[in-house]
Parts: C-alpha cells; sequence; structure tokens
C-alpha cells in the first residue's frame, strides 16, 4: 500500500504534533486566562465526542502524526477522560500522549489516565502558597500542588513538567522556591512569560518578568548550567542546577520566537483545526467529519495556510482570544 505524502506546511515544516482541546471549560479561573465570570461556553452538540476526536487523530496519523497533547480549558473536568486516552492510544502511529492540566484532579485521577495509557503530564502551578494559589486561581478549592505533582509521579506520568507563569508582583518571589524543587525531584519547572491573550483585565506588560530575569533570581541558588531537557521539549531552553535531579526551564513567547522550527496543530474543543496559536488561522473540521467525508484535503488546506510566525510583541492586551478557548 502506497502511504500519502506527510503532512508539510509551505515552509516545509512537517506536522507530526497535534494539541487537543477536550472542553473550553475550566474549574479554575486564573488571572491571565478566563475572567472572573467564565466565557460564553461551546454549546455541548458542537463539541467534538471522543470517537470524533479518535477519528480525527486516525485520519492524520498515517499523514505523520506521531505525539498528541490533551489540553483545554481543563480537560480533567471533561467526564471519562481515560476512555479518549484509551481511544488514541490504539490509533497506530501515535507514540506519545501528554496531558496539560492544573493538577486539581490529579491525586483521584492519575492512576487511571496511566493505566489509560497516558504518557507524561504537564502540570501548571503558579505558586506553592495555599493563599496565592487562590488568589490565582480565583477558586477556593482545598488543593496541594506538591501533593499532585507527587501523585503524577506516583502513577507513572514522568518526566513531569511544571509550568509557572511567572507575574511580577504577584508571584515572581516564587522563582527560587520553584527551582528549589528540582533539586532532590527529577521534575522540569518551566518559567512562561505571560503572555497578552485572552481577557486579563488587571494584568498588563508591567507584570511580564522577561526570562533574563527569571533565570538570574534562579542563579541565586548556585551553579546554573545549560541542560538538554526532557522528552518532547518543545519551544523551552533548559539549564540545570549543579547536582539536581530535574531542570529549570524558561519559554519565552514575548521576548523571542520559535516559529521556525513549530510543528504543532491545535484541534479546538469543537473541531476546527487550528496552525497558530495566534492569530486565526484554522478550518472547521467538524461539520465535514459529521457528513463522513475524507478530512484529508481540509488538513492540507489548513496547513498551507500556516503563517511563518506570529507577531505577538504588536499585539494589544486583550487582542487574543484566552488559550483556554483555543487549547494553550
Ligand atoms: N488547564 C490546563 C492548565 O492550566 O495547564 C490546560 C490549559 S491552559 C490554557 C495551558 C497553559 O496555558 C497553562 O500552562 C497556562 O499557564 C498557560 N496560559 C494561559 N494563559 C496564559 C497567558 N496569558 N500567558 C502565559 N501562559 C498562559
Ligand atoms: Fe483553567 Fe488552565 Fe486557564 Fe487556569 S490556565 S483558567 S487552569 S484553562
Amino acid at each position: 500500500m502506497t502511504h500519502p505524502p506527510p503532512l508539510k506546511d509551505q515552509f516545509g515544516r512537517s506536522i507530526e504534533y497535534l494539541r487537543i482541546s477536550v472542553t473550553d471549560r475550566c474549574n479554575f479561573r486564573c488571572q491571565y486566562c478566563m475572567p472572573l465570570e467564565g466565557l460564553a461556553w461551546l454549546p455541548k452538540r458542537d463539541i467534538l465526542s471522543y470517537e470524533e476526536i479518535a477519528e480525527v487523530v486516525s485520519q492524520l496519523a498515517p499523514l505523520g502524526l506521531r505525539r498528541l497533547r490533551i489540553t483545554g480549558g481543563e480537560p480533567t473536568i471533561r467526564p471519562e477522560l481515560p476512555a479518549l486516552i484509551k481511544m488514541l492510544k490504539a490509533v497506530p502511529g501515535i507514540e506519545d500522549i501528554a496531558l496539560s492540566t492544573n493538577g486539581v484532579k490529579l491525586p483521584e485521577q492519575a492512576i487511571a489516565l496511566r493505566e489509560a495509557g497516558l504518557d507524561r503530564v504537564n502540570m501548571s502551578a503558579d505558586s506553592l502558597r495555599h493563599d496565592r494559589v487562590v488568589a490565582i486561581a480565583r477558586r477556593n478549592l482545598s488543593f496541594d500542588p506538591v501533593a499532585s505533582l507527587q501523585a503524577a509521579q506516583a502513577a507513572g506520568l514522568g518526566p513531569l513538567k511544571i509550568n509557572v507563569v511567572v507575574m511580577r508582583g504577584t508571584n515572581d518571589d516564587e522563582v527560587a522556591d520553584f527551582a528549589r524543587l528540582t533539586i532532590d525531584n527529577p521534575w522540569h519547572v518551566r518559567f512562561i512569560e505571560l503572555m497578552p491573550v485572552g481577557d486579563m483585565r488587571d494584568l498588563t506588560w508591567e507584570h511580564v518578568v522577561p526570562s533574563d530575569e527569571v533565570l538570574r533570581r534562579v542563579s541565586a541558588l548556585g551553579a546554573l548550567e545549560p541542560a538538554s531537557g526532557p522528552k518532547g521539549n518543545g519551544p523551552a531552553s533548559y539549564y540545570q542546577l549543579r547536582g539536581a535531579a530535574g531542570t529549570v526551564g524558561v519559554i519565552t513567547p514575548m521576548t523571542h520566537t520559535y516559529c521556525g522550527s513549530c510543528n504543532r496543530v491545535r484541534l479546538t474543543a469543537d473541531g476546527r483545526l487550528r496552525t497558530c496559536l495566534y492569530g486565526d488561522h484554522e478550518v472547521n473540521l467538524r461539520e465535514p467529519l459529521r457528513a463522513g467525508e475524507r478530512l484529508e484535503p481540509l488538513f492540507r488546506q489548513a496547513l498551507a495556510d500556516k503563517p511563518k510566525e506570529h507577531n505577538l510583541l504588536q499585539m494589544q492586551v486583550g487582542g487574543l482570544r484566552a488559550l483556554s478557548q483555543v487549547g494553550g
């Protein structure tokens, strides 16, 4: 049997990585992501079923898709998430499935997710202090981020990556505390520059902490050496405190771009294929999918439109949709 040519965009970047948003809803209201009152949620009928998501993945895999990330919104609040993982793991060609989560449900779900075939977890954690977790997430859940990380680790969902959005005056004084976690734990803490997406209201450019400054703060703990990152390392640069079990990384969407090597596309919860996180490059797959059509021509059309790079630095705060809506 002859295989169709692999999916490549107009700049020759091949597409082997898909981020799948399974819901636009969330049990948090992070200051930098969602307004307190929530957003205009997608109606249930517009959201792809697990079977439909698996069908999109089955049609992409023969074209070169290898790695998946399940995200949202908060993916663990969608019922029966392990059932989806199991279906995706069974698609020939899929080698790696990761999950992005705020971690609240990891203590109760980590083992079932692992048993269903999940390989790895990225957990967002912006503070290690309970009062601040509540203030940033604007939800009073009894939640200990370190206990969630330990639950994921114990279930075998490593290498664990911890994503910290650094905000001046909010959590930037915890940079060293997060970096210290990597000394004894094989965890990979990644500090992310705050981005001007969604409706951030109280957050401005003054809250962005450039990653050079973050790395200077980490260096106060000891010698920091460049390191090779964990598997699936995407757009982060990694460093290691001498002798540490884990690494410290920085993701700098504001001050650098990685677009030249970007191999990722996104599937939104309502079935649109987005080829760039920023801007409106997307193709609607839902109706053709529900009509039983072959999706390959649409994949190729979407890829032909993948932009060369984003222009975040020219954007206004609030000028883009929230990451929770586009599957950040
Ligand atoms: N709910 C899951 C979580 O929080 O990990 C997955 C979805 S969340 C939209 C994915 C990532 O986007 C999180 O690491 C979050 O910190 C990041 N994010 C959301 N809004 C952001 C912003 N304005 N600036 C930087 N990172 C942002
Ligand atoms: Fe929810 Fe994740 Fe957005 Fe926070 S960053 S509001 S946890 S989707």
